[in-house]
């Protein structure tokens, strides 16, 4: 076997099931374990990294698939037409990851001061509040795409960590 696969091996199987916030939202939602890690959409923006980084150790995963793109799931909420392009783009990448790693969990992600807007917000609660409805418009987006056993699920990313919306 080669060893990027050996490798890849010893990863899945080291791999723990996650105990965490989530699992209750999972658990409601009727979904199990097999939900193991999440298939991330998040902002291009590296000073999410260690954010993103701590969210993963803590909850004991060893890796996690990644979307990464300006602005996040921004484009996925949106339904101004110079977005149509990204917005496909991610979703396709999604399904990607559902074709080839069998991703059933997929988190969605927008962060606060993410410059993809490209506006001034004129308040933080103004930009929370705008981020949030996209992040909900991202979810009904992508859900009503995919068929029910996906779990969809928008967070938003501060300085503290992955925050449920
Ligand atoms: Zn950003």
């Amino acid at each position: 076997m080669p060893e990027i696969a050996r490798n890849m091996k010893e990863l899945q199987e080291g791999r723990k099931d996650f105990s965490f916030e989530s699992r209750e939202l999972l658990e409601r939602a009727g979904y199990t374990l097999g939900y193991d890690r999440p298939l991330i959409v998040r902002c291009f923006d590296s000073r999410l990294d260690p954010i993103f980084a701590a969210f993963l150790m803590e909850n004991g995963w060893s890796h996690q698939d990644v979307i990464s793109v300006p602005g996040g799931a921004r484009a996925l909420g949106s339904s101004d037409s110079a977005d149509k392009a990204t917005r496909q783009t991610i979703f396709e990448a999604i399904k990607t990851g559902i074709a080839v790693h069998e991703a059933k969990w997929i988190l969605l992600t927008i962060h606060v001061d993410c410059r993809s807007y490209g506006i001034t917000f004129p308040s933080d609660e103004a930009e929370k509040e705008k981020q949030k409805q996209d992040l909900a418009e991202a979810v009904r987006f992508v859900s009503a795409s995919l068929s029910p056993e996906f779990f969809v699920e928008g967070r938003f990313v501060d300085g503290r960590g992955i925050h449920p919306v």
